[in-house]
């Protein structure tokens, strides 16, 4: 079934959302380049990572997905991706300690420049210029120089993701994610907000427990280091063609830009090529799933994508909006279970609750996102299934760009720190406030 030509079978069928390339040639150039690299991500990891999404699946762990709406090149610093890591674990312990689940950790991260979007121009000030699509494609200054497409930058995207995915296994492997850094990852942020106040306290509970489990002699690898996965959208067909490989040992292709890759809610069209392409390879993966999507629709894509109803290798990203998630998501997954097929089901708050603030900022509700985590939890409960987890973008740093929180950001601050080169993220308190809150849901 996988030869190399099923890997291709998707330059048959309708791609949406791929950049126009001004010379095709060019594009074939930077495709060998980039089929001629190392692997950024190792089969035998995919695998862990889908044997984990299994657990999920079951209802035995629980997922904490996210990252930048969209990576930059500029972005790719060992700073910034420290502070997201931190705020990472930070997140993880919290809901690890007080949720008692074991915690799949996914960056949306070293990877996740490339995006969709809903108009292929923009205008400003009377000039109309193509849309940004990501680092991968074009540069974010609204410039004519910066956004046209330049098919070198995609080799740039795996320059940045290799970079990035180093610092996080250096971060997660080499002594900073040890469990008795849980105080280290919140120095610099405990006195300035009431999050940080909050998990203070979890921390020395954390510690307390350490101290006596060591007492006792109990001091496993387990606490030394984390398992951290890599994910992002599957967006850009080439890149993905050209990283992928088949694995020497088991004769199978991965693609290995990433742990995980999610197929997005404008592109998961049945005939379409992405899912045709990402039917191929043995990555665990996820499919969006929109307020318009149908339970038919679902179980379609389970029969392209999970023929062998394998847990662990098809998670739903359900994100309906807060408003629609309480009558949306029952169908879908009601008749997902009934059809005997064993998906994990991930909540991202974020998409289905964008709009425009009065300044012309693009933002969300930090309350809009916790009701749509609420609503998510809610369903699930009622039906007797796993909520297996939580898809968000967030960022380490101290941003305006989502308003509310416990240490609330109003309409009028946005200007001050907004970042974004897509989507708005979610602070570093707001994250860890979400993180509180999805602690009690759980446990609930
Ligand atoms: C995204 O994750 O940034 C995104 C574009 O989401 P969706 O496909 O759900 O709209
Ligand atoms: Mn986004």
């Amino acid at each position: 079934m996988n030869n190399t030509g099923d890997l291709d079978a998707w330059r048959d069928l309708p791609a949406l959302q791929q950049p126009e390339w001004d010379d095709p040639a060019e594009v074939r150039v930077v495709a060998e380049e980039l089929a001629k690299q190392p692997p950024l991500v190792f089969a035998g990891e995919c695998d862990q990572l889908r044997e984990r999404l299994g657990e999920v699946a079951r209802g035995e762990a629980f997922v904490l997905q996210g990252g930048d709406c969209a990576e930059t090149f500029e972005g790719s610093n060992a700073d910034a991706v420290k502070n997201k890591l931190k705020t990472l674990l930070q997140m993880a312990v919290v809901l690890t300690y007080a949720a008692s689940v074991p915690v799949v950790k996914i960056g949306r991260m070293a990877g996740q420049y490339a995006k969709p979007r809903s108009k292929p121009t923009e205008s400003r000030g009377g000039l109309e210029l193509p849309a940004y699509r990501g680092d991968a494609v074009n540069g974010f200054e609204f410039t004519p120089e910066a956004r046209r497409n330049d098919p070198w930058r995609l080799l740039k995207a795996y320059h940045s993701a290799a970079v990035t995915l180093n610092l996080c296994r250096a971060f997660t492997k080499g002594g900073y994610a040890d469990l008795r850094q849980v105080h280290a990852w919140n120095q610099d942020f405990v006195a300035s907000s009431p999050a940080g106040r909050r998990y203070e306290q979890v921390a020395g509970e954390i510690d307390r427990a350490l101290t006596f489990m060591k007492a006792c002699g109990v001091n496993p690898d387990e606490f030394h280091s984390v398992e951290f996965y890599s994910s992002h959208e599957a967006l850009l067909l080439e890149y993905e063609r050209a990283l992928t490989r088949v694995d020497s040992l088991s004769g199978l292709p991965y693609d290995v830009s990433a742990h995980l890759v999610w197929i997005g809610e404008r592109t998961r069209q049945l005939d379409g090529a992405h899912v045709e392409f990402l039917r191929h390879i043995r990555n665990p993966i996820a499919v969006k799933l929109g307020p318009t999507s149908t339970a038919d629709d679902a179980l379609a894509l389970i029969d392209r994508l999970d023929p062998g109803r394998e847990p662990g290798r098809l998670t739903f990203i359900t994100r309906m909006g807060a408003s629609k998630v309480r009558q949306a998501l029952p169908p879908l997954i009601e008749k997902v279970e009934r059809s005997g097929a064993r998906v994990a089901w991930i909540c991202d708050p974020m998409h289905g609750n964008t709009f425009e603030a009065r300044g012309g900022h693009k933002t969300r509700r930090f309350d809009d996102v916790l009701d749509e985590v609420t609503g998510f939890f809610e369903v699930h409960r009622a039906l007797g299934t796993h909520p297996g987890g939580i898809h968000i973008e967030f960022t380490g740093d101290d941003v305006t760009e989502c308003v509310g929180g416990g240490h609330p950001i109003d309409e009028d601050d946005l200007h001050q720190r907004y970042e974004t080169a897509c989507d708005p993220r979610l602070n570093r308190g707001q994250s860890l406030d979400l993180a509180f809150m999805v602690a009690e849901l759980y446990r609930k």
